[in-house]
């Protein structure tokens, strides 16, 4: 199945309050902070935190599969401020 939505993150922007987690939970959860990342960012958190190598930044472009991408776009059009955008990647 093709990609070809990326779901941006402005987490300067970001209230941290998770909206668009409760909008989006196949894409989204949220970090320690209330933060929104993707599942596989907070498994690598959580495999950092417990030793595990590499880093545990956060990707701020999220790909977004088809079959949600009607969802990706409420939560994009319902954040509060303006911290999520979609974007073409193909
Ligand atoms: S809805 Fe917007 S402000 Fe709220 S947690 Fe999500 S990105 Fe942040």
């Amino acid at each position: 199945m093709a990609i070809d939505l990326s779901l941006a993150i402005d987490w300067t922007a970001c209230d941290g309050r998770g909206w668009c987690v409760e909008l989006l939970p196949e894409l989204l959860t949220q970090d320690r902070w209330g933060y929104p990342i993707s599942h596989e960012d907070a498994a690598r958190a959580t495999a950092a935190r417990h030793g595990a190598p590499g880093g545990a930044r956060p990707t701020r472009e999220i790909p977004v599969p088809p079959r949600l991408a009607a969802h990706a776009d409420r939560a994009v059009e319902s954040c509060p401020r303006l911290a999520l955008r979609l974007r073409r990647i193909s």
